[in-house]
């Protein structure tokens, strides 16, 4: 009974469907998976469906980017109320910024000569959450550079000339956001971050866990998130990052995952939180 806990769909900038991605969690025989998009929700429900006819429990997440000393962390939220009106009008904010941010960008390419237009962006990315991926999809169309790779590693990654950063709250905002939706929050791949002093500040605030097992741990980072996780009592997670099989990131689907023991850890602890915060069930599908 394995789990994926961290799989990105075309809610956002995965390359397959949540169907799709529901399908392959079922062919690989994963037992749960959790549907955890940038900034939207959008991609939960027709997960969850499909999860149904599938018999794969889609667990409802969310993954947000914020900002500590000019470093990107993730934060994971997992079994957050996914018809939270607070959380649905936090999380339009999130996708403004993104939406933004793809402007400037955009206008940085058209100076180096890219003739990417921000409809075309727009279509790549469909009714998904907009990102850099739609971006250098669209800088590969134009012929002048050959994959999603080339123009983030020429271009659109941070240092490079068509770069823009995007405005974030911080990651004790983030927490707080996934508490008060009746999530359990998890700090994600903090190996990627290098940001270890977070995690004893975020404890107060309501951090719940780590993201242990990720595609870019060494395993000498996953003995020492471990460690840390017993130390302060925090769950261990671990998911796949999963993004499509075209992706740049080339995490395969089940590439990391957790015995089914951990989607029970977090259900109680979503549950103690609703029940300090007198929050009702909510959205645990
Ligand atoms: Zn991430
Ligand atoms: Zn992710």
């Amino acid at each position: 009974m394995l789990a994926d806990l961290h799989v990105h769909t075309t809610a956002s900038d995965g390359t397959e469907s949540p169907a799709e991605v529901v399908a392959r969690a079922s062919s690989i025989g994963l037992a749960a998976l959790a549907i955890a998009d940038h900034d939207t929700l959008e991609g939960i429900m027709p997960a969850v469906e499909e999860g149904r006819l599938r018999k794969v429990e889609v667990i409802p997440a969310i993954e947000l980017g914020t900002e500590y000393n000019g470093k990107e962390i993730h934060l994971l939220g997992y079994l957050i109320d996914i018809n939270d009106s607070v959380l649905q009008e936090e999380l339009g904010f999130f996708r403004n910024t993104r939406r933004d941010r793809v402007g400037r960008i955009i206008n940085r390419l058209s100076r180096l000569g890219f003739p990417v237009t921000r409809e075309r962006v727009m279509e790549i990315a469909g009714s998904g959450s907009v990102g850099r991926p739609h971006i250098a999809r669209a800088m590969v169309e134009t012929g002048r550079v050959a994959t999603v790779e080339e123009a983030f590693d020429r271009y659109i990654s941070e240092g490079k000339p068509g770069f823009e950063p995007r405005v974030k709250c911080s990651p004790a905002q983030g927490v707080g956001i996934i508490r008060r939706a009746g999530g359990v929050p998890v700090l994600a791949h903090p190996g990627l971050a290098d940001a270890d002093d977070l995690i004893k500040a975020l404890i107060p605030g309501g951090l719940a866990g780590i993201e242990v097992y990720h595609p870019g741990h060494t395993p000498k980072m996953v003995s020492h998130y471990l460690e840390v996780c017993g130390r302060h009592g925090l769950v261990a997670t671990g998911g796949s990052d999963y993004h499509g099989m075209e992706n740049r990131k080339h995490n395969l689907l089940g590439a990391c995952t957790v015995q089914y023991r951990v989607v029970g850890l977090l259900k109680e602890l979503a549950a103690k939180s609703r029940a300090a915060t007198g929050r009702g069930q909510g959205g645990t599908c």
